[in-house]
């Protein structure tokens, strides 16, 4: 399988980068997770086809993670998008996708469309199946509005990925990363402990516990950009492919 980085920045574009997107695709699979405020031109700046996507995870509806989707829906309906479309994230996706969608595009929540669009409501410490990806979310910490705030830990085609979203250090980061072939985290900050995210230190002092087979950061804030190249971990950048 493959994981190309659309995204990798935090929410204020540090160093330039484009919001949180992840394109996963395989043999029978192909899926994004996140899909953040300018998440559309940099699906685009990377040639993906955005009407072969089957499926958006979303951790969470802050608009560094979410904000790009009225733009993805309004690009499929101009597009005349025909394959069906879903939609999954924590409880409430449905009422925070349609506000985004009317702030932004008057009316376009209500718009008749070309495909069947599916919203799923993920709930903390269950799994779902959607065709071949086998999705188990875990409740991560991230303040109080925007929430509730997801990690994933998703089984497709015999690998296993996990992402943190965003959070502070929480336990459930250990069965959520447990052995993964690759865990995507979030590293905002290098040592500074903050609230609502992590830190590099911290989960250091973790990984241990959670043993990723790979892991990559992501979601850096200005501290850690200006530390690339000197830390002992393999980071993200925009446009970046991996294979697992
Ligand atoms: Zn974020
Ligand atoms: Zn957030």
């Amino acid at each position: 399988m493959q994981v190309q980085f659309v995204g990798s920045g935090d929410a204020f574009g540090s160093g330039g980068r484009f919001n949180t997107c992840f394109h996963v695709t395989g043999e029978r699979v192909n899926f994004l997770i996140d899909c953040g405020a300018t998440s559309l031109p940099a699906l685009k700046r990377c040639g993906i086809d955005r009407n072969a996507i089957d499926l958006v995870l979303v951790t969470h509806s802050h608009g560094d993670h979410f904000g790009g989707l009225p733009f993805l829906m309004l690009d499929a309906q101009f597009t005349r998008r025909t394959r069906p479309l879903i939609i999954a994230g924590p409880e409430g996706i449905e009422r925070r996708l349609e506000q985004v969608m009317e702030a932004l595009f008057e009316n376009s929540s209500k718009r008749e469309r070309r495909f069947d669009l599916r919203i799923a409501a993920l709930k903390p410490e269950l799994a779902a199946s959607f065709g071949a990806v086998n999705v188990k979310s875990f409740p991560v910490v991230h303040g109080e509005s925007g929430g509730p705030f997801l990690g994933y830990r998703i089984e497709a085609e015999g690998r296993v990925i996990a992402f943190t979203g965003d959070t502070e250090w929480t336990e459930a980061l250990i069965p959520l990363g447990r052995d993964v072939d690759l865990f995507i985290a979030e590293a905002y900050t290098y040592d500074r402990a903050i609230r609502n995210h992590l830190s590099l230190k911290t989960l250091e002092d973790h990984l241990a516990e959670i043993r990723p087979k790979r892991m990559i950061l992501t979601h850096m804030g200005e501290d850690m950009l200006g530390r690339l190249g000197s830390l002992p971990h393999e980071t993200a950048a925009d446009g970046m492919v991996v294979e697992i």
